[in-house]
């Protein structure tokens, strides 16, 4: 039994379409709250200006990734944007034994595989305020060409309509409202 705690904390899963801001209220999470424990996924893509080892990520290559998931050391992995990524299972059933509030952040594939094999767990939806924001955010700079703009977009309506899948939904109005309405969500 790995999906609830002594003091009856479960796991929460945090996910939603990509440009949806996940990152940025998981960010605020770590500042504000540092009593929440946020999973560090293993991922084989490069660090980011910025990201340290073992904070944001750690850092494998794709031999340390393959024996993970072949000796069972990962409660989900998934393949995003041409890397994976996966939750090392070990730190997330200790933490979850301690009784202490914890949240894995992760994509659509990810929340899934949760829910087939954690169906306690609560899994969340971060949706956007309205389609046109999402967009907008998907759009981005606008430097990108537009082939490529078409695919981010058609990729947004089919994550998006993933929500229904979900316990509930959060709509990342505001960065610290979101946090503070996980957080009580979480304890
Ligand atoms: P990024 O490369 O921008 O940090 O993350 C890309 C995507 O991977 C995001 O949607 C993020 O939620 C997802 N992700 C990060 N860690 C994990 C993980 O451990 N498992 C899964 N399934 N997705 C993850």
């Amino acid at each position: 039994m790995v999906s609830s705690g002594p003091t009856g904390n479960r796991l929460t899963v945090l996910s939603g379409p990509s440009g949806v801001g996940k990152s940025t209220v998981v960010a605020e999470l770590r500042r504000s709250h540092p009593e929440v424990w946020l999973s560090v996924s293993v991922t084989t893509r490069t660090p980011r200006p910025g990201e340290t080892h073992g904070v944001e990520y750690f850092f494998v290559t794709d031999e340390e990734f393959d024996r993970m998931v072949a000796d069972g050391e990962l409660l989900e992995w998934a393949e995003f944007a041409g890397n994976r990524y996966g939750t090392p299972r070990a730190p997330v059933e200790c933490k979850l034994a301690e009784g202490v509030p914890t949240l894995l952040e992760i994509d659509l594939q990810g929340a899934r595989q949760v829910r087939e094999t954690m169906p306690e767990a609560l899994l969340v939806f971060l949706a956007p305020p309205s389609w046109e924001e999402l967009e907008s955010r998907l759009r981005g700079r606008g430097t990108e060409p537009e082939d490529v703009i078409a695919r981010r977009l058609a990729a947004g309506r089919v994550e998006l309509a993933a929500e229904k899948e979900f316990d509930l939904s959060l709509v990342n109005t505001a960065v610290k409202d979101v946090c503070g309405r996980l957080v009580a969500l979480l304890k």
